[in-house]
């Protein structure tokens, strides 16, 4: 201990302890580095202006954002999506996993049952709120890890900056996927004859006539009926097995 130490000159430089025991004097400090020679000193300026005058010539790597859309890689993880399967039936079925996984508490999720007038989704259950809290967010992408459908999967966009608080919270309107062309506005049936499993295994790959035809009756005025109609006629609707 430092209170140990009385300092007495012993006549070498050293120390000696309360207890009579002599401390070595500390040394002067030595540098590890080489010495350079003069000329090498007077090269080192050049060196380091080298590097600058090397990157004038080089390709330039200026991104013009906003001017031009930014360039992310294609696994950016950007804003979320909540996707659907070929005939338009969403794929999140209200589990809530992704919630529980979450681990910023950004989502929030609550499901209620399909009926037959009211199917939403394909099986028992589907998200009737779902909402993602962007100003909690920290797109760790654990989430979409969870999700046992492949409902959520998160999108390139990046662009979420917005004047109010309320504004970044997403509701479901505002993350679930456009319909693709051919696709049919939920809620209808599921396609005659499969259960969720068929859905689940990518058997679905189109809207059917049947399903065309309820939408017809229930909505007729429905926007995406046309393109469906087409493609239910072109008889892409399910894979046989
Ligand atoms: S990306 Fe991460 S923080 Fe954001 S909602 Fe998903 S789990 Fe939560
Ligand atoms: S997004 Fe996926 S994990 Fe979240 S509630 Fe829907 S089905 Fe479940």
């Amino acid at each position: 201990m430092a209170d140990d130490i009385v300092h007495k000159d012993t006549g070498q430089g050293g120390a000696v302890q309360r207890s009579g025991r002599e401390v070595a004097a500390p040394q002067p400090y030595q540098s590890l580095i080489p010495k350079r020679s003069p000329l090498e000193d007077a090269l080192g300026p050049a060196a380091g202006f080298g590097v600058t005058i090397k990157n004038f010539f080089s390709k330039t790597v200026t991104e013009q954002y906003p001017r031009e859309p930014a360039r992310v890689k294609p696994r950016f993880h950007g804003r979320h999506q909540l996707n659907r399967y070929p005939d338009g039936l969403e794929k999140c079925i209200g589990c809530e996993l992704c919630a529980w996984a979450c681990p910023a508490d950004a989502i929030y999720v609550e499901a209620a049952d399909n009926t037959a007038e009211q199917q939403f989704s394909p099986g028992e259950r589907y998200g009737r709120v779902y909402q993602i809290n962007y100003l909690r967010c920290i797109f760790c992408g654990l989430c979409i890890e969870a999700c046992p459908t492949r409902a959520l999967t998160m999108t390139n966009e990046f662009e979420l900056a917005g004047p109010t608080r309320e504004g970044l919270i997403f509701e479901k309107q505002d993350l679930l996927a456009p319909l693709a062309d051919g696709m049919l506005t939920a809620p209808h049936p599921m396609v005659e004859g499969t259960t969720d499993t068929e859905y689940y295994r990518g058997e679905v790959t189109a809207p059917t006539a049947a399903q065309v035809d309820w939408v017809a009756e229930q909505r007729p005025d429905d926007p995406s009926l046309a393109a469906a109609r087409t493609r239910a006629g072109a008889g892409e609707g399910q894979e046989t097995r």
